[in-house]
């Protein structure tokens, strides 16, 4: 196996979208193995506590709001993709009957996985490709905007240089669409002719086939967009800010999101430019918590 032999059965891993629904979990498994490699972690890691909790922390926090959250599946069947290992696992139930197994089980028998020895081989001690598997993965499956978040959540810093280049119309199109002014709470700074701090965000992520087009656009200051792309908050189908009822905080937090809580954003004038709704349902399902 070749390092870009590695990369193409990494990013190749299959089940990361069902149906356009998100399914994070192996990616999220796959990037905190990566990123403990880094630390000097030995190959296998034992499916304990600290593990368990790592990984559903991040699925909570990055992932698709659910109501419970499973990091023993990823760590379990990442071994059908081909450069993942098991160990300690003919105990378990769920291999002989083809099932997931029971966390319990993990625990009980001292289940152990990792990237296989071809795999390891090729990661340990390079750093260098380690961090290009992590931003990778985190890349086809994440907004930009969110990326570093995770990335300090796994105690790493990315080297944003690979990001890939997006539509320029897109931006363009989108602030034009919208009269330069944040859909949500109306921020217009400009430096002359420039606009500071409006962004482009994407209803239907790229990584999931939204397309680049206005319609499944909305421009947002810098704030909105982490928090809309975070699931803090998303739009009704009457264009209605909808918060999360996991927020809280103070005066500011007030005054930022919870005034405008129910309020109508601001829309393009021309109907064909407005926000699709079929993508503001992906956002709402897919993305708000
Ligand atoms: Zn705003």
């Amino acid at each position: 196996m070749t390092p870009d032999e590695l990369k193409t059965a990494i990013l190749g891993v299959k089940c990361w979208q069902r149906n356009d629904q998100r399914a994070p979990n192996k990616p999220i498994m796959m990037a905190y193995a990566l990123s403990r490699y880094l630390d000097g972690h030995e190959q296998f890691f034992l499916y304990e506590e600290s593990l368990h909790q790592d990984v559903h922390d991040l699925l909570k926090r990055f992932g698709p709001q659910r109501s419970i959250y499973h990091p023993e599946y990823p760590f379990w069947r990442l071994k059908n993709d081909g450069f993942w290992t098991v160990n300690n696992d003919d105990e378990c139930k769920s291999r002989k009957s083809n099932t997931d197994p029971a966390k319990s089980e993990l625990y009980k028998y001292g289940v152990t996985a990792g990237f296989d020895d071809d795999a390891f081989s090729i990661l340990n001690g390079n750093a260098q490709l380690i961090l290009e598997l992590i931003e990778s993965i985190l890349s086809e499956n994440f907004p930009e905007s969110i990326i570093p978040d995770i990335a300090a959540q796994l105690g790493i810093e990315l080297n944003t240089l690979h990001v890939k280049k997006r539509d320029p119309n897109f931006r363009k199109n989108v602030l034009r669409a919208y009269n330069y002014q944040c859909a949500v709470c109306g921020y217009d700074l400009r430096m002359d002719d420039v606009s500071v701090g409006l962004e482009a965000a994407h209803i239907k992520w790229k990584q999931f086939h939204g397309p680049c087009d206005v319609n499944n656009g909305l421009t947002l200051c810098s704030l909105h967009h982490k928090a809309f792309d975070k699931g803090a908050f998303s739009i009704t189908e009457n264009f209605k800010v909808k918060l999360s009822e996991s927020l809280n905080g103070g005066e500011q937090a007030q005054r930022l999101f919870f005034d405008y809580e129910d309020n109508q954003i601001r829309l393009p004038k021309k109907d064909n430019l407005i926000p699709n709704l079929g993508y503001l349902n992906w956002h709402l399902k897919e993305v708000f918590k």
